[in-house]
């Protein structure tokens, strides 16, 4: 008994000492950056939003830039401490909201903690398109994010798209005119000033005779960047269908907005004008 016990022992050091053998399985990779992905919805609930979930965490999965919390609840929307083992706001490097809709169970407290995480602290905020949807109660919210959704008045169809910043990381990949398939929301108190518009519909191209279009300015923007006090924000409307979490552009252009918001990236913030020819009509 002593025997099998002590050469257990030396078959565990060896085990221990030999380099060709693989590392232990609980040994982890190294990862940048921890992303939270919310898909709570409390209004319309898009089929995408698993989509969209599945999609971000299999991009910092396989790029080794980040590794990805999936929640559905907003619990650890906080910077109190938990229990359980479960990670607050202080953990995470950026917070994406997956198509999230109506009043998010979010406290006074909570609110104020999401609030501090990207404008104090300096973390990031990406939000998938209905993530405009939400959140209609909370005015730093819309500040944050530019605006809330008004309508979508063509519903889903072929939009024609302008690159508005060719330089931008998230959007480099697209050429300067383009069509996608895909549901575009209108944007109200949301203002290009406040943005630095990054894809817009191409005015002469949509038509007006619809009475869900409200903005008379007809500047619908389709992708924008902003900062919020030190935070980096993104947001696009693209992503309503489950079948554009498969389409390579709309992988590509969610992927590097989660880089740029993680800092891994630059690109400008600045407002700017419609590009000529795109004023109103
Ligand atoms: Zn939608």
């Amino acid at each position: 008994m002593l025997i099998a016990i002590s050469s257990g022992i030396a078959a565990a050091q060896n085990v221990a000492v030999d380099a060709s053998m693989p590392p232990p399985p609980r040994e982890k990779k190294i990862v940048l950056k921890h992303v939270l992905v919310i898909g709570q919805t409390k209004g319309f609930e898009h089929d995408s939003v698993t989509d969209a979930m599945a999609a971000i965490y299999n991009m910092g999965r396989e790029t080794g830039l980040w590794e990805t919390v999936l929640r559905t609840d907003t619990e650890l929307i906080t910077k109190k401490e938990l229990s359980k083992n479960a990670k607050n706001l202080d953990y995470f490097d950026a917070i994406v909201f997956a198509s999230t809709t109506g009043e998010l169970d979010l406290d006074d407290g909570q609110k104020k903690d999401m609030m501090s995480f990207i404008k104090e602290d300096g973390k990031g905020f990406v939000g998938v398109h209905a993530a405009l949807d939400t959140n209609y109660k909370w005015p730093e919210y819309g500040e944050m994010i530019g605006g809330w959704f008004d309508e979508h008045p063509w519903s889903r169809f072929n939009a024609p798209i302008i690159n508005e910043d060719p330089e931008f990381p998230a959007v480099r990949h697209f050429p300067h005119a383009f069509t996608k398939y895909d549901e575009i929301y209108q944007p109200k108190a949301w203002s290009r000033e406040k943005v630095h518009v990054l894809l817009s519909l191409d005015p002469t191209k949509l038509n007006y005779d619809n009475p869900r279009v409200h903005r008379q300015d007809h500047d619908f923007a389709v992708a924008w960047d902003k900062m919020y006090g030190k935070g980096r924000v993104f947001y696009s409307t693209l992503g309503h269908t489950q079948e554009s979490w498969s389409d390579p552009d709309i992988r590509k252009m969610y992927f590097e907005a989660i880089k740029w918001v993680l800092g891994m990236t630059e690109g400008s913030t600045a407002s700017h004008a419609r590009p000529q020819g795109q004023e109103q009509r």
